[in-house]
């Protein structure tokens, strides 16, 4: 049987991902972008936001001098905005600590913020053809199973043996079809519930189709009941525009636009006349959104509210802390996706009605 590397990559040339927006390229900064991007969210939901990204800052001088603000309306809607934060920063260290100049080599792209050891290895073997094993979420479950490795791989143990795995499978060469074909394997047949093992190339010698495990391997994690949170968010509108709050600088969705945020509990009239020096009435609640983070549930509860008096010393006291849109041009801010959703509901509401 010829090895696991060879029958990979033979099956990469006929069947695997060739086309994508960020291959064909050697250049690191694309690249990066793509696997940060790539990060917990599928293909077809990171290519327009690719491209879009890529034209408005297409190398790593403009993505340190833009503003945060430009970074996370580009990034509105992928999610997980900690990564465009890092992705920001790490930007700004390149610059600032590296001339400018992309790292050459995984040891030192690892030393970026927001790029570990697996990242740092796919950005290494694409760009400069590095040799060194990755290790995300889709190819633990590759290996997981064609190794028969048991245990979560949130594990520490689980994961050093994983590493391990995935270093012993490196080939000497042709590091990047390889690292790609084990990429595509994990999103196109070794999926988490349908794995199409009669088309895979590694099906042979895979533990746990032989075995029949491929349903118990790779281990879930340990089960816990997600803790839920509750809070209130303030639909306050004065004519056709919505007051939009900015997000506190560290925590969920750090930086973003959103509604004002209060606990459910809250005297919404006092927390308005304390913040904004206005006068504002809560009206009838709309029915919550649920929203699954890593590890919490957040339940947000539109409230509706009118403005009966707004101080207009108060309208530039706001430094950037708040702001006044039009409805439609506030669905377009940098907003977290759920309150995205329901301003994006409102306006249509509104258009309909
Ligand atoms: S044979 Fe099936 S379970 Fe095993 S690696 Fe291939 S697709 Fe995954």
């Amino acid at each position: 049987m010829r090895s696991f590397s060879a029958r990979l990559i033979a099956w990469h040339e006929h069947a695997g991902r060739r086309d994508l927006p960020w291959q064909n390229t050697r250049d690191a900064y694309r690249i990066w972008i793509s696997e940060i991007m790539l990060q917990q969210t599928q293909v077809a939901t990171v290519t327009p936001y690719y491209q879009r990204f890529l034209g408005a800052l297409p190398d790593v001088q403009s993505l340190a001098a833009a503003s945060i603000d430009t970074v996370l309306q580009l990034w509105s809607g992928l999610g997980y905005y900690r990564r465009a934060h890092l992705l920001h920063r790490a930007a700004q260290e390149v610059v600032g600590k590296h001339g400018g100049t992309f790292p050459r080599d995984a040891a030192t792209l690892e030393t970026l913020p927001g790029v570990g050891r697996s990242t740092a290895a796919a950005i290494a073997a694409f760009a400069y053809g590095e040799r060194g094993a990755i290790l995300d979420g889709n190819v633990k479950r590759v290996l997981a199973r064609h190794q028969g490795v048991e245990g979560y791989s949130g594990d520490p143990a689980v994961e050093r043996a994983l590493w391990a795995r995935a270093d012993d499978l490196l080939p000497r060469e042709e590091i990047e079809p390889y690292t790609q074909a084990l990429m595509d394997l994990g999103a196109m047949v070794c999926l988490r519930s349908t794995p199409d093992c009669a088309r895979c190339p590694i099906a042979d010698d895979c533990v746990a189709r032989r075995t029949n495990r491929i349903d118990a391997l790779p281990a879930p994690r340990p089960r816990k009941p997600l803790p839920q949170r509750e809070v209130a968010v303030l639909l306050i509108g004065r004519g056709d525009e919505i007051l939009l709050e900015r997000r506190p600088p560290t925590g969920i969705w750090a930086g973003l636009w959103s509604l004002p945020e209060v606990p459910c509990d809250a005297d919404v009239a006092a927390y308005c006349r304390d913040r904004f020096g206005a006068d504002v009435a809560a009206g009838a609640a709309l029915v919550p959104i649920e929203h699954a983070f890593t590890h919490f549930r957040l339940r947000l509860t539109p409230l509706p509210c009118t403005v009966e008096r707004w101080p207009t010393r108060m309208e530039d006291s706001g430094r950037g802390a708040w702001v006044w849109l039009p409805l439609p041009e506030a669905t377009g801010a940098a907003l977290p996706a759920p309150i995205k959703k329901l301003l994006r509901a409102l306006a249509t509401t509104l258009v309909t009605a």
